[in-house]
C-alpha cells in the first residue's frame, strides 16, 4: 500500500510520501536506543512535565489536528475533535499516575524468603515498536505512547500507510513537549518493513493494534525472537438486549455503539442479540434511528456517518452484506453503496443471519449491524460467545441475576452493563481469544512494557 493521504470523502490523493530509506530507519532505531539510556535516568516528575507539555500541544492544536484526522480517514469532525481531547486527557492521566502504578512493593514478611528485605520494582525495558491502525490515528498511538514513555521506555511508531500526516505529527510531538530526541519517532515504512525492525536486537518488544492476520504475523516473529508483544486485534462484539432493559435507551445507544467513527471501531457493537419478547420493538426502534442518521461530508458538523476510510474497506463490507443477502438475510434498512463520490456505505441493519453467512463469523468493519432473535439467555450467550473474537460485550438488563450471569459467562475482555463499550484511561482494555493478548490502559497497560524485577536482600 502506498504511503499516502487519500481523502475518503473525495477519493482524491492529497499527498504521497516516500518511505524512509534503510539508512534513515537505522538512524531512528539508533536514536531510540540512545534516548532510552537518557530517559531511564530521568525522574517521573521530569517525564510528567514533558508529557503534560505534549498534551497541551494537542489541546492547543485541536482544530488543525481534528481536520487532519477527518481528511485522512473520514471521521466526522466532532468525533475527530473528541479524539484529540481524549488523547490529551490520556497523556495527563499517565503523567499523574505512572509513578503510583510503578511504585516498588515490599514483601510484608521478608523472613519467609530468608531475606532482610524483599519485594519488586518495575524497570523500563527499552525501545518498543508500535504498529498502529488508522481508525483512531491519534488515540490508538497515544494510549501506547503515554504509558510507555512515562515508564521510561522509548517508542518507534509504524503507523498505517493511509495516515502519514498523522504519523508525522506524532513524530515530533514528544520532542516538542521536551522529551529527549529519539524518545518517540515515526518510521515511514510499509508493513513489509516491520519484520526487520522487530528482529533488531535494540528493539525489545512490540505492540500491534490492527487486524488478526497482522497480529498473527507480528506475534509469530516476536515469538521467534523471544520478545514480548501486546496484540489488540479485531472484534465482533455482542450487544445483548433482554426483556427487562430500557428499550428506548438501548436502541439509542445501540445506534452510536454501531455507527460511531463510521462503524470502524474494534469495540463497536456489531451483533445485536435480542430476546424474542422485545425483539420486534427493539428492531423497529433501532432501525428507525439508524435510517435517520445523516450521512455526508465528514467536515460538516451535522454529519453522523462519513465515508469508510479506504475503498478496499468499503468493498469488503459491501461483499459481506451481499454474501448474507444472497443466502437469505434481509437488509431492514440500508444495504447499498450510494451513488456518489467517496467510499460511502449506507448504515445498515441486517436480519435473518445464519451461521452459513460470512458475517456470522467475520468482523463487519463499517456501519452494518446484524440482529439476532433469541428465545432465552442461554441462546443469547451461545451466539455471543460463538465467534473466534472476544474483545468486549454489552448487556442491557435490569435483572440483577441476568446481569451477574452474563458478567460471569461472557468470553470477552470487558462486559459493559446498560451502556456501550468505551475505552477509558482508568480501565484496562484488551481482548481474549483471537481479539488479542495483553492489556492497554490503567495500571495493567503501563506494566506491560516493564521488567518486573524481584529484589532480595540478605
Ligand atoms: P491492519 O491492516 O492489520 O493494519 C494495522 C497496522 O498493521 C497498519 O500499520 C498496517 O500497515 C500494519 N500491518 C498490516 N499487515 C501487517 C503485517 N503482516 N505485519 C506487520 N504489520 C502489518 O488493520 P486495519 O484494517 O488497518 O485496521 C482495522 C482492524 O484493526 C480491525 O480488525 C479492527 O478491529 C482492529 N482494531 C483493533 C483495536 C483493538 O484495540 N483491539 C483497535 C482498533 C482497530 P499498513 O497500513 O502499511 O498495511
Amino acid at each position: 500500500m502506498a504511503i499516502a493521504t487519500i481523502n475518503p470523502f473525495t477519493g482524491e490523493t492529497e499527498q504521497t510520501f516516500e518511505p524512509h530509506s534503510d539508512a534513515e530507519v537505522e538512524r531512528r532505531i539508533a536514536a531510540a536506543d540512545a534516548a532510552f539510556h537518557a530517559l531511564r535516568a530521568t525522574t517521573f516528575a521530569q517525564r510528567a512535565e514533558w508529557m503534560r507539555a505534549a498534551a497541551q500541544l494537542l489541546d492547543d492544536e485541536v482544530e488543525e489536528l481534528a481536520r487532519l484526522i477527518t481528511i485522512e480517514m473520514g471521521r466526522p469532525i466532532a468525533g475527530a475533535r473528541a479524539e484529540v481531547r481524549k488523547s490529551a486527557k490520556g497523556m495527563r492521566f499517565y503523567a499523574d499516575h505512572a509513578e503510583e502504578f510503578l511504585a516498588p512493593e515490599a514483601l510484608a514478611d521478608p523472613s519467609a524468603v530468608n531475606a532482610s528485605a524483599a519485594g519488586t520494582r518495575y524497570a523500563p525495558i527499552g525501545v518498543v515498536l508500535a504498529v498502529m491502525p488508522w481508525n483512531y490515528p491519534l488515540w490508538q498511538v497515544l494510549r501506547f505512547a503515554a504509558p510507555a514513555l512515562m515508564a521510561g521506555n522509548t517508542g518507534l511508531l509504524k503507523h498505517a500507510s493511509n495516515v502519514p500526516q498523522s504519523a508525522l505529527y506524532l513524530d515530533t510531538l514528544f520532542e516538542r513537549g521536551g522529551f529527549p530526541t529519539g524518545a518517540f519517532h515515526t518510521l515511514l515504512i510499509p508493513a513489509s518493513g516491520v519484520e526487520r525492525v522487530l528482529r533488531d536486537p535494540r528493539v525489545k518488544a512490540a505492540t500491534l493494534t490492527g487486524s488478526e492476520p497482522a497480529g498473527r504475523s507480528l506475534g509469530s516473529i516476536a515469538g521467534s525472537e523471544v520478545k514480548h508483544v501486546v496484540l489488540e486485534l479485531g472484534g465482533s462484539d455482542p450487544f445483548i438486549v433482554l426483556p427487562s432493559a430500557d428499550l428506548e435507551k438501548a436502541a439509542t445507544v445501540a445506534v452510536t455503539a454501531r455507527n460511531q467513527n463510521n462503524g470502524q471501531s474494534c469495540i463497536a457493537a456489531k451483533r445485536f442479540i435480542v430476546h424474542t419478547d422485545v425483539y420486534d420493538d427493539f428492531v423497529r426502534l433501532f432501525t428507525e434511528k439508524v435510517a435517520a442518521l445523516t450521512v455526508g461530508d465528514p467536515l460538516d458538523e451535522t454529519t453522523d456517518v462519513g465515508p469508510l476510510a479506504t475503498r478496499s474497506g468499503r468493498d469488503e463490507l459491501a461483499g459481506l452484506v451481499a454474501d448474507a443477502v444472497a443466502q437469505g438475510a434481509t437488509a431492514v434498512t440500508g444495504g447499498t453503496v450510494p451513488d456518489r463520490a467517496g467510499w460511502f456505505y449506507t448504515p445498515t441493519v441486517l436480519d435473518g443471519i445464519t451461521p452459513a453467512m460470512r458475517i456470522y463469523r467475520e468482523e463487519a468493519f463499517g456501519p452494518v449491524a446484524s440482529v439476532y432473535r433469541v428465545a432465552d439467555r442461554e441462546e443469547a450467550l451461545a451466539i455471543a460467545n460463538g465467534t473466534t473474537f472476544g474483545l468486549s460485550s454489552a448487556v442491557w438488563t435490569n435483572d440483577a441475576d441476568d446481569e451477574e450471569w452474563f458478567i460471569q459467562n461472557l468470553d470477552a475482555g470487558a462486559v459493559f452493563v446498560n451502556g456501550m463499550t468505551i475505552s477509558y484511561p482508568e480501565l484496562p482494555f484488551g481482548g481474549v481469544k483471537d481479539s488479542g493478548v495483553g492489556r492497554e490502559l490503567a495500571a495493567a497497560g503501563i506494566r506491560e512494557f516493564c521488567n518486573l524485577k524481584t529484589i532480595w536482600k540478605g
